[in-house]
């Protein structure tokens, strides 16, 4: 039906291996430590979920029985419908006002609830899976309103998921913070080094390097806040959203700016920015 594939494994560090998932391009983490083991996303059906669980299960030697969601999105998610004997984390926002491509998508599969996480947070939480730790860290709205960082900092390397986008331009959505969005990235940048990987949330196509630098992160992190910086610029110009694709050099694509423009237009004027048309253009 779909052409749904889970890739092989493969290792960045001892205790960290990703695979890539279709359809979507989906780079799931498994990070394994003495006692346990868990995997960062969880594939976009119930049935690749299971499918995921299991060839988890026969690459470690340790039971994989922790699953983070990165962030509400059904590529990440809905795997989880399908992963038994495992405990779930994610951001406490994970179901809060769920985006209508979310809920288009459960309906497209069938799937009569969105999957509810075991264990929530706020803020931080860490796991310990003997020897080797997570650390889960939300520090506000960006790419969605839930999204998390997953840090493992004796490897290295910090799990992105859609906070940076190595297969094309980010991804902005209703429920994106753009104006937030740099800073939140900008707290992912401050818990790495020159040395650190970044695994974003979807490998390009060709799908050979999974990892991307920190001046990758900074680059992507200066191009979202340019975007957010030069829209508000012309709001205070009084040019209107239908005259603002053209008015300016965007550092994304036309599609990913006729998604983006509008969001953030109405982001200001939530906050009661508008173009005030009646003053003359400059
Ligand atoms: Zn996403």
């Amino acid at each position: 039906m779909t052409n749904s594939s889970i890739g092989a494994w493969r290792s960045v560090s001892p205790a960290i291996h990703l695979c890539v998932l279709q359809p979507h391009g989906v780079s799931v983490g498994l990070v394994a430590g003495e006692q346990r083991a868990a995997l960062i996303d969880c594939g976009s059906t119930p049935e690749q979920g299971t499918a995921l669980l299991e060839r988890a299960r026969s690459l470690v030697g340790v039971p994989v029985n922790h699953v983070v969601v990165t962030h509400p999105h059904h590529d990440h998610w809905f795997g989880l419908a399908g992963m038994e004997d495992v405990t779930s984390i994610a951001h406490e926002d994970l179901l809060r006002d769920p985006e209508p491509e979310v809920l288009d998508a459960a309906a497209a599969i069938g799937l009569a609830r969105l999957p509810a996480p075991d264990e929530t947070f706020s803020l931080a939480r860490s796991l310990d899976l003997g020897g080797v730790r997570l650390e889960m860290l939300h520090t506000g709205p960006a790419h969605t309103r839930a999204d998390i960082v997953v840090v493992v900092p004796g490897d290295d390397v910090i799990f992105m998921g859609d906070l940076v986008e190595s297969a094309g331009d980010p991804q902005f959505g209703p429920a994106s913070d753009t104006g937030n969005w740099p800073r939140v990235l900008d707290d992912a940048l401050g818990a790495s080094s020159e040395a650190t990987r970044f695994v974003p949330g979807h490998a390009p196509a060709g799908g050979e390097e999974l990892t991307v630098d920190r001046e990758f992160c900074f680059r992507q992190r200066a191009e979202i806040a340019m975007v957010q910086g030069t829209v508000e610029g012309l709001v205070y110009r009084g040019v209107a959203l239908e005259d603002a694709l053209g008015f300016a050099e965007w550092p994304f694509g036309e599609n990913t700016m006729r998604v983006a423009l509008p969001l953030i237009y109405r982001r200001l004027a939530e906050e009661g920015i508008e173009p005030r048309r009646h003053l003359p253009l400059v």
